[in-house]
């Protein structure tokens, strides 16, 4: 070993060293159908009110800490109940690492229900929280039974709850989540990163639950460039949150061109009908093919098991088709692949490309 390494490994936390980074596969050039973006690009009109309001932000000067503006515009558009507190991220993930950081006492656990988004678990290994993990049932549905016992064992200090489920797209039902508000000890948090397409949501319900947070993010919308998560909860949780934020944590452009974007939002709503559209038109025609289970979706992805799925994720990669291998994952995603859904035309070369490598 070299001085520096010996150095670097006397200095880091050993289970640091251990973890290997989100992983993000290189793009250029290919049909990206891997991370849940929304395929359609902003039309010319909008991209020049957006430059404008851009244009005219103070670079030389810090953001508005609170983002005012930003907050009392997400507040109107998303509906969110006036009387609870609003958290914004540099991406939800940012709330994610947040949130789990106030929990992270000697003996906290924090509970997620997998297959799903890996930030939870991860943001729990970072900040050295027991991660509790509850499995879903083969078919994806909640094992409610299961994940009462672990709350009442646990005593878990968060519940996440994606809704719909990244990777398997399905949402749970109302009484179920109503069942694990009423039994977990902490913060059950409902994360709605997927809600523009699936039509149902907990956030007129935060009055009801003082131990709900909402969480969603701009990205799925069609903004992942931007990075702007939220979160709404009771203001005494967010108030507590609020201490860990790193100061400015959304910077100047993301909030200028929120900003304005929110008062846009009919364009993301008519775009995501296209895309429940043609993630229809796309499980139908993934049904079709031999030996293809697709599972239903209420997100803007698919997931399907395939015949060696390794295999078929290869020879997608080879037609330069980026898509999400989950096999090896989860023991519940073996042989699985995620797709997003993308323009008619990106998914007519994923069917093509699917088609040959079966
Ligand atoms: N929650 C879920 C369920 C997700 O799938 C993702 C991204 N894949 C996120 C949160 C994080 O989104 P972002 O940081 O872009 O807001």
């Amino acid at each position: 070993m070299t001085d520096l390494t010996h150095r670097i490994a006397a200095v880091l936390r050993e289970d640091v060293r251990a973890l290997s980074a989100y992983a993000v596969p290189p793009s250029l050039g290919m049909v990206k159908l891997d991370a849940m973006e929304n395929p359609f690009q902003l039309d010319a009109e909008l991209r020049t009110k957006v430059s404008r309001a851009v244009a005219s932000a103070a670079l030389n000067r810090y953001p508005d800490p609170r983002a005012g503006e930003l907050s009392r515009r997400l507040r109107e558009v998303m509906q969110i109940p006036a009387e609870a507190g609003l958290i914004l991220g540099n991406g939800s993930d940012e709330i994610i690492s947040i949130v789990t950081q106030a929990v992270a006492r000697p003996g906290a656990s924090v509970l997620s229900i997998e297959p799903s988004f890996v930030m939870y678990r991860m943001s729990a290994q970072i900040a050295q929280v027991r991660h509790v993990a509850v499995s879903l049932r083969p078919d994806f549905s909640l094992d409610l039974d299961a994940i009462l016992a672990a709350i009442v064992q646990h005593q878990p200090a968060i519940v996440w709850i994606s809704y719909p489920n990244n990777p398997t797209g399905n949402l749970y039902p109302d009484e179920d989540i109503a069942a694990i508000l009423a039994a977990a000890p902490g913060l059950v948090v409902v994360d709605e990163a997927y809600n523009i397409f699936a039509g149902r949501s907990w956030l007129p319900r935060l009055v009801d639950y003082p131990n709900l947070m909402v969480m969603r993010t701009l990205s799925k919308v069609g903004l992942a460039g931007i990075r702007l998560g939220y979160a709404a909860a009771s203001p005494l949780w967010i108030e507590q949150f609020d201490k860990l934020r790193p100061p400015y944590n959304v910077n100047i452009l993301t909030q200028a061109a929120a900003e304005e974007l929110l008062l846009h939002m009919a364009v993301f709503e008519r775009q995501a009908e296209q895309i429940c559209a043609q993630r229809s038109e796309l499980s139908g025609r993934l049904s079709e093919l031999p030996g293809v289970t697709v599972f239903p979706s209420d997100a803007n992805f698919v997931l399907a098991r395939l015949p060696d799925a390794p295999r078929v994720m290869n020879a997608l990669l080879a037609r330069k088709i980026l898509v999400k291998n989950l096999h090896g994952a989860h023991p519940l995603l073996s042989q699985c692949l995620r797709f997003t859904v993308g323009t008619p035309s990106e998914n007519e070369l994923l069917l093509a490309a699917l088609i040959d490598a079966l």
